[in-house]
């Protein structure tokens, strides 16, 4: 088969210098034309790589060296990849351009980027307005189950929304394929939204994010948004500080539970703060951690509540004590996502008798 004014290219070694999505129609082509495919490029996108992987061409995640056109038949790259047309011509090769219509200016000028939106606990009223003005700029839409879906009906019609949720798993993490996801979107001239629930950089691997498009020369713009952690409690009427009652909150996650080995978090330093404990992703650890937190001095007796999918139509709040919180939640068959709270604020109760409620438990 022939490749490119009838180049007859089965067999022979072709090299690409462009490890772009761009790069992708010629990719397929000389694939399909029988080449011998070598993609030489220090980065290459998801999908070019998800071809290596199956061994239908090699990636060598470098820059493209002189000797490396040696026994090639065609080269393979970006008009704006000067040195490597020059390299080519030295060597009287084909060079075959990859799609080029200056494709990372937008409109407005400027170059793609990524804006890491913070969604707010669920309800989009509490979208902030910055995070729903990039909403509704955005060309692409990242978003996971957490992350307000009733707020992307504020996206351009024609924005393309990926739901990074249903990513299948496979030789990547699914991190790595979203930060891969970003960067290419970025690269390719794109207003690249990631929008995430609460705020990206509590428990939102938005550090992960921003660090990944960073080394990819990818600018970063953050929008912060409300936390579940501040706005669950609040939302359920529980003030995380009440003067005189508490002088600060901790925010802890049970997504590791206490005794295991991963677990970074000295529980019993964590009972002793004298602080309001705000609880995330702690729903199927529970038992154990009111056990850790009462080991480590905590009066069983404390004020604890439970709020789960707060600010969504099903938001649901159970109360209780320390000693009691776990097989209430288990009980009332309360399920992530949920916040549990412990201190005395967890026993606020808003009106004339909100003084004594807040002195004992529940
Ligand atoms: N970045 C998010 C947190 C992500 S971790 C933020 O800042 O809110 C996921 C955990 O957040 C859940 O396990 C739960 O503990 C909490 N969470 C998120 N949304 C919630 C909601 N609507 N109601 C209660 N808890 C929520």
């Amino acid at each position: 088969m022939t490749f490119h004014a009838g180049l007859d290219v089965a067999g022979r070694r072709v090299v690409c210098a462009d490890g772009r999505a761009d790069a992708l129609p010629a990719l397929s082509a000389l694939l399909a034309a029988g080449a011998n495919v070598d993609v030489v490029a220090p980065t290459a996108a998801t999908s070019i790589r998800d071809l290596a992987d199956r061994g239908l061409l090699r990636h060598l995640a470098r820059q493209l060296k002189a000797d490396d056109l040696d026994h090639a038949a065609i080269v393979v790259c970006g008009e704006q990849q000067e040195n490597v047309r020059r390299l080519a011509a030295e060597r009287g090769l084909a060079v075959s351009l990859t799609p080029h219509a200056n494709p990372t200016k937008r409109p407005d000028g400027r170059t793609g980027r990524v804006i890491l939106v913070g969604g707010g606990p669920g309800d989009p009223g509490l979208l902030t307005v910055a995070g729903l003005a990039a909403l509704s700029e955005a060309d692409v839409v990242v978003v996971d189950r957490l992350a307000p879906l009733a707020a992307v009906r504020h996206a351009r019609p024609d924005a393309e929304i990926i739901d990074v949720a249903k990513i299948p798993r496979g030789a990547y993490t699914p991190q790595e394929q979203i930060n891969d996801l970003l960067i290419e979107h970025a690269r390719a001239g794109k207003l690249v939204v990631r929008l995430k629930g609460g705020d990206n950089f509590v428990f939102g691997r938005g550090g992960e994010e921003w660090q990944a498009c960073a080394a990819a020369g990818v600018e970063v713009q953050v929008i912060p948004g409300v936390t579940s952690a501040v706005a669950g409690p609040s939302l359920a009427g529980i003030p995380l500080t009440h003067r005189s009652l508490t002088q600060g909150f901790t925010v802890v996650s049970g997504h590791v539970p206490p005794g295991d080995p991963a677990s970074t978090l000295d529980w019993h330093a964590v009972a002793r703060t004298n602080t309001t404990l705000v609880i995330m992703m702690g729903v199927s650890a529970l038992p154990e951690i009111c056990a850790a937190l009462q080991e480590g001095g905590l009066d069983p007796d404390t004020a604890a509540a439970t709020v789960a999918s707060a600010g969504l139509p099903d938001q649901r709040i159970v109360r209780g004590t320390l000693a009691t919180i776990s097989r209430d939640v288990a009980h009332a068959g309360l399920r992530p996502p949920a916040i549990t709270v412990v201190g005395a604020v967890a026993g606020f109760r808003p009106g004339p008798d909100a003084g004594p409620a807040l002195t004992r438990a529940g």
